[in-house]
């Protein structure tokens, strides 16, 4: 039975990294029938960020691709936050030091302090001198009685502990030539990250652990300490890193990778799953538009390379462009765009809209017809630029007389051309017929007349097609944005 997880530690918001995490483990569960799980690793609690748990959470919910068991879910296995399983971490602390491979240490903070400065002064990668494995029992049962403080370490056994690695392929690190023994238990009763992972994944049966390359250091160690135990690893995976287009880390600078700040600018959750296994590996094509269906199908985990994937943020609003087209294109999740749209056009034009038919399902569906391809989300529509279609633009009559001395001619052509081709208005056939205009005008160029018509139309001298406004708007709106022009 495949079972994984996504174990992010609640210290901070979640980001594009650990999205990307997330979104393999989930595809790798519903790939092969198994599950997903959520478990928040909150033991350095002097790092925890308030909210950032519940907003996980939340994340990837939005994201669509929501835990099968986690905290909020709850579970078979559960408790699913490490801070409310205090008391398994210590027994198994205490089952280590009574099998011999874990034992109390009691060197003080400045003793370890003074080892880790001589080390680096001796130009050395710091590590615990392991003193406290050799101290007597009773010496042990004496500071334990005195409550002196302590912590538990694990005692690294020497020698390599070669492991095949789903991607990275075999691994023979030998962690006890490079590190001290490591902290399992810490003065505090909270475990270190390394005792409290191996055993969550062991007690919530956890079959693969795909992560993120930093941890692949610490698997041997995770290792031994499975050994120890007597318990049978999972599979590990490491995902390569994900890093900026340029190779440098993924840049958390003004919040531009949380996917809070995405949600915020638009940006649709099918084009960040998208945009972040692009341009990486484990799939069989690489085109941009796949949903969380085709990236199912056409996963393959064998595909995983170690190369790191560079991530283009300069591609994502053509990814969402694309995204977006096909939200429109799909009736469902077009009545959702519309609902979404209905909401904001109200929130931010509330006292100027003069027609309420603006809000109506049908002028909006219309509205996105038209403008999908071109938008890259449903902000732009909320921007300058479109606001003529929710109120009525405003221009003065200086500026009609500054283009044209033949308005009124000019727009009976057009309330003409409306009243021909009534509600079956189209781009192509508007386009064709406004041709006729050259004929029409004697003393203003074409050229003169498009830009008219974009003032009565819009306000502006930019956007769509002159054409693709008048079939945006319907006929009643243009009688009445061309009607004033008459007098
Ligand atoms: N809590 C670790 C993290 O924040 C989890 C690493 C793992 O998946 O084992 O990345």
């Amino acid at each position: 039975e495949v079972r994984v997880r996504f174990a992010p530690s609640p210290t901070g918001f979640l980001h594009l990294g650990g999205l990307r995490t997330a979104l393999y483990n989930y595809i790798f569960a519903k790939k092969y029938g198994g599950t997903f799980i959520l478990r928040l690793e909150d033991t350095d609690q002097s790092r925890l960020v308030p909210g950032a748990a519940e907003s996980i959470e939340d994340m990837l919910e939005w994201a669509g691709i929501p835990p099968d068991e986690s905290p909020r879910r709850g579970g078979p296995v559960g408790p699913y936050m490490q801070s409310q399983r205090l008391e398994l971490y210590n027994q198994v602390a205490q089952e280590l030091v009574e099998r011999g491979h874990g034992y109390y240490c009691f060197c003080s903070t400045q003793r370890l302090e003074l080892l880790k400065r001589e080390a680096l002064r001796a130009g050395q990668t710091p590590r615990y001198d392991n003193r406290c494995r050799h101290l007597k029992a009773e010496q042990v049962q004496e500071k334990l009685a005195q409550g002196a403080p302590h912590v538990i370490r694990f005692r690294l056994e020497a020698g390599v502990k070669p492991f095949q690695d789903l991607i990275f392929g075999l691994n023979r690190h030998d962690v006890a030539q490079v590190e001290g023994d490591p902290v399992v238990m810490k003065a505090d009763g909270f475990p270190t990250y390394h005792l409290a992972n191996i055993v969550d994944d062991h007690y919530m049966n956890i079959s693969h652990v795909l992560r993120g390359s930093e941890w692949l250091i610490s698997t041997s160690k995770h290792l031994l300490m499975y050994q120890a135990l007597g318990w049978k690893p999972p599979t590990f995976g490491h995902l390569p890193l994900l890093l900026n287009k340029d190779g440098s880390k993924l840049s958390k600078r003004q919040g531009d990778i949380f996917i809070e700040s995405f949600l915020r600018e638009g940006v649709l959750p099918e084009a960040l799953l998208d945009i972040t296994t692009n341009c990486g590996s484990g799939f069989t094509t690489n085109r941009v538009g796949r949903g969380l269906e085709e990236l199912i199908s056409e996963f393959n985990p064998s595909k995983i390379t170690t190369h790191s994937a560079l991530l283009d943020l300069e591609k994502l609003p053509e990814f969402n462009r694309i995204h977006l087209q096909q939200r429109i294109d799909d009736e469902q999740k077009c009545h959702m765009l519309i609902k979404d749209l209905q909401q904001q056009i109200q929130q931010l034009y509330a006292a100027d809209i003069q027609d309420q038919e603006v809000l109506e399902e049908d002028y909006i569906r219309r509205v996105l017809r038209l403008r999908k391809g071109h938008i890259a989300s449903l902000k732009e529509l909320m921007g300058p630029t479109y606001s003529y279609l929710w109120v009525r633009p405003s221009f003065s009559i200086q500026q009609v007389a500054a283009l044209t001395t033949e308005a009124p001619l000019i727009a009976s052509f057009v309330l003409r051309l409306v009243e021909e081709q009534g509600e079956e208005l189209s781009v192509d056939r508007v386009s064709k017929d406004l041709k006729g205009l050259t004929k029409l005008t004697k003393a203003t160029k074409y050229r003169e007349v498009m830009k008219l018509l974009r003032l009565v139309l819009s306000g502006l001298q930019q956007g769509p097609s002159v054409a693709e406004m008048m079939v945006s708007l319907g006929p009643a709106e243009i009688r009445h944005r061309f009607q004033k022009l008459l007098l």
